[in-house]
């Protein structure tokens, strides 16, 4: 299927609601039924059926078609946040006794649900380099059930081999789950590698708006429908109608809004490579990341976010730096609009909380859709302090 017809027309029958062009918001909780025997027949089925919203609704419907043909996959679920996309398709995929093996720096709060909450039930983890394809199969065990990959991850940007990491799993028997809200899938879709479950936080590009929370698991009908009885209906962290269409909404500028943060990332990056006060920068796409081959490989572009290491062994000229900069909001998240600047040096002396291991002056910069020469300017204004 075409790109353009997944965001501007599948998943949409317009002649049942008055051929209107964006699709109505069924904000709905329940559905009626005309007698008992349709009824019964939509308890049989209740993953096909319309019966109620925590299972399913129309327009919540519409959105799941475009994220699985976006994709590549047979079928997709929407979850109320990232964070629960991920953590249920963990426990999707874990029994008792289980074993997962992760890469390092995966998201923070994937990295929670393995080391503090799936431990209760004695599931354990083995973390891994994710660069690394003898060290990731060396640390599979006879009860290891998943592969956890994030590809590139959100800080330091570093790629796993997909391809490679699918093999691996295939021969020792164990399923594949990839966080994917760094390239969203206009920029890889890493189930025409061979991945088994691929996770978003929707938050990021696909709504693009930074006004919702969501979240996707993207997987084959088989695992879908397991998901879909056990985790998606018991747990319940579903999203609203209203916020399903503001992430259809969102769809629409998907591939524009990739695209124009990809170039100006690319510009930025190369301005910045090029600068005397970086020491050096993190962006697969650039032709000096030592994944460039492999991002090549597996990606179509990288889209907007980044980060940098100052030249400077002071975290007094990195928080001045920072101070500088006028045109990047300081915040989590990305893949909105807006351009964003994430110090890690915020991550230090915070009261109660251990330093992060990652260095002070590591920068993380997201770019949104403003002009890139203009952020630029910024940027050479702000380096002068370092
Ligand atoms: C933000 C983020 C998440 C969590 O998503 P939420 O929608 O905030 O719950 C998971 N993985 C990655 C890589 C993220 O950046």
């Amino acid at each position: 299927m075409h790109l353009s017809d997944i965001l501007f027309h599948h998943g949409e029958n317009r002649e049942e609601y008055y051929n209107s062009v964006s699709p109505p918001i069924i904000q709905s909780s329940n559905f009626v039924f005309d007698n008992l025997d349709d009824f019964r027949k939509a308890l049989g089925d209740e993953m096909d059926s319309i019966i109620y919203t925590r299972g399913n609704n129309p327009t919540v419907a519409i959105l799941r078609k475009k994220l699985a043909a976006l994709e590549k996959a047979e079928d997709c679920l929407v979850f109320g946040s990232g964070a629960s996309a991920n953590a249920m398709a963990i426990l999707s995929q874990v029994h008792q006794g289980a074993h997962i093996v992760c890469v390092n720096n995966a998201y923070s709060w994937t990295f929670k649900m393995l080391t503090e909450y799936l431990p209760k039930f004695g599931v354990t983890h083995t973390f891994v380099d994710g660069t690394n394809l003898e060290e990731i199969e060396a640390a599979i065990q006879p009860n290891t059930t998943l592969l956890f990959l994030e590809s590139p991850t959100s800080a330091v940007l570093e790629l796993q081999d997909l391809k490679a990491c699918a093999a691996i799993a295939k021969k020792h028997g164990i399923v594949t789950a990839i966080d994917n809200s760094y390239a969203s899938p206009i920029f890889q879709r890493p189930i025409e590698h061979g991945i088994d479950i691929v996770i978003h936080s929707g938050t990021k590009y696909l709504n693009g708006h930074s006004d919702v929370i969501v979240g996707v698991v993207c997987s084959s009908k088989e695992i879908i429908k397991k998901m879909f009885y056990a985790e998606f209906m018991t747990l319940g962290a579903i999203i609203s109608p209203n916020d399903a269409m503001l992430v259809i909404r969102g769809l629409r500028t998907l591939e524009l809004r990739m695209k124009r943060c990809h170039e100006s990332a690319m510009k930025i990056t190369s301005f910045l490579e090029n600068h005397p006060k970086i020491q050096k920068v993190n962006y697969p796409f650039s032709p000096n990341s030592p994944q460039y081959d492999l991002a090549k490989k597996q990606m179509d572009g990288a889209g907007g976010l980044f980060s940098i290491h100052l030249k400077t062994d002071s975290i007094e000229k990195v928080e001045a730096f920072f101070h500088r900069l006028k045109k990047f909001s300081l915040a989590v998240s990305w893949g909105g609009h807006e351009s964003l600047v994430l110090p890690f040096c915020t991550f230090y002396n915070i009261p109660g909380k251990e330093d992060t291991t990652l260095p002070f002056n590591l920068v993380r910069f997201y770019i949104g859709l403003e002009d890139p020469d203009w952020l630029i300017e910024d940027l050479e204004q702000a380096l002068e302090i370092i």
